[in-house]
């Protein structure tokens, strides 16, 4: 583990949190979902209550590298202020004479909100002198954006040179859950997979392989898996680039007697549209025009008969194409299943984290991890540039 914010004496600093204020907005600039500023909330009032002069920085979509009117933080400002119960300073650039004069000026427990970082393009190309100056308006820096982790940037990786550097408190959550997972799972242990996409999923399942007691795959990885076993799979979602690195892991699995399940039965369709006629076929009979677009309900039966003894479950990726009311049994059945098992379950992943909150029932799962791309590059690697770039303890 490396060092938090509670082994600082933060009294009177100033200290740099870098955050994941990523939020969704609609076309007027409205935030639609403040998850994310909220899960920063804890690491913000632990540092304002113990006297700290808060620095706060993020990106904010994609400007790639230059001022973008729609991309300002504005709304994350006036949405801090609400949830702090406090107004907070919002400068309209991350580095130069305004910030810095912002943060000489802040009084004990005063929160100052930093321009978009992603509007310079030394941000993303991690440049040196680009971290400094963000280093200079601070006393210390805290990396509390789990989600950006994994990329080594000014503001996760370049500015650690500088100040010390410690997680916040979403950022220890996260890292103990997911650790957790790599470290000391209570067994029986169970994955399961699934998604759009093998290629993308290939590293974590390779390593959760040799941790686990069982890996369950459905999803769109699903068809790639069948074809591998030598299956007709019609018009589904395919990655013929991948078939043979399904076949080493499936080798790998048998050699390990750690089973790896795929499907026993399918929803197909003609097409991935609301509406199309579905029909349920056993995973021999897809037929040569239809498409797999979901696990079908015997499967759904037998997963859940696998991970009824399981302590601990890791799940990342839908089921089927759940965006598609027609096609989400699979997926919001597991996540039912998951909210009721008496087990550890972690749930990692974009869309399928998108799922979950959608069906509120975040609360009843052990964690949700808010990262996407960060969190499977965890569990695929053991660390990540932005951890790894933070003290260790003494
Ligand atoms: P996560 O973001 O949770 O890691 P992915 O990004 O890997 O998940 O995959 C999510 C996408 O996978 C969803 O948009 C979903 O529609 C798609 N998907 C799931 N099952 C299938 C399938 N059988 N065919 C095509 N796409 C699928
Ligand atoms: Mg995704």
């Amino acid at each position: 583990m490396k060092k938090t914010i509670r082994d600082l004496d933060v009294a009177g600093k100033r200290v740099f949190v870098r955050a994941d204020f990523n939020v969704p907005v609609d076309k007027s600039g409205v935030i639609t979902d403040d998850t994310r500023i909220q899960a920063v909330l804890p690491t913000v009032r632990n540092l304002r209550e113990r006297g700290a002069r808060v620095i706060l920085a993020s990106h904010f979509g994609r400007p790639k590298g230059k001022v973008v009117e729609d991309m300002r933080l504005q709304p994350v400002a006036d949405r801090l202020s609400e949830l702090l119960g406090a107004s907070i300073k919002y400068v309209s650039d991350c580095i130069g004479e305004e910030p810095e004069g912002a943060a000489a000026a802040l009084q004990d427990g005063d929160v100052l909100l930093l321009e978009n970082l992603r509007f310079h393009p030394e941000e993303e190309n991690n440049d040196s002198a680009f971290s400094k100056q963000l280093a200079s308006l601070a006393d210390m820096y805290v990396n509390d954006a789990f989600g950006t982790a994994h990329r080594a940037h000014a503001s996760t990786e370049g500015i650690t040179h500088h100040l010390p550097s410690v997680a916040g408190l979403l950022m220890e959550k996260e890292l103990n859950s997911l650790g957790g997972l790599l470290v000391s799972p209570k067994h029986p242990f169970a994955c399961v997979f699934g998604g759009a996409k093998v290629s993308d999923k290939i590293g974590i399942i390779r390593n959760m392989l040799q941790r686990v007691d069982l890996v369950l795959v459905g999803g769109g990885l699903a068809a790639t898996f069948l074809k591998a076993r030598g299956l007709d799979i019609g018009q589904s979602l395919v990655e013929d680039g991948m078939i043979d690195e399904c076949r080493t892991i499936m080798r790998e699995s048998d050699g390990s007697r750690i089973p790896l399940l795929l499907p026993i039965d399918l929803l197909v369709a003609k097409e991935a549209k609301a509406g199309t006629r579905t029909r349920v076929v056993q995973v021999t009979g897809v037929p040569a025009d239809c498409m797999i677009v979901d696990i079908g309900p015997k499967t759904i039966e037998y997963f859940f008969e696998k991970l009824e003894f399981c302590r601990t479950v890791l799940w990342n990726g839908p089921m089927g194409i759940y965006e598609v009311p027609q096609f989400s049994l699979g997926t919001r059945c597991l996540i039912n299943y998951l909210a009721g098992l008496d087990a550890a379950s972690v749930i990692g992943g974009g869309s399928s984290v998108d799922a979950v909150q959608e069906m509120g029932v975040g609360e009843l799962v052990t964690h949700v991890s808010t990262g996407g791309g960060a969190t499977l590059e965890l569990l695929e690697k053991g660390t990540l540039p932005g951890v790894e770039a933070l003290d260790n303890p003494d």
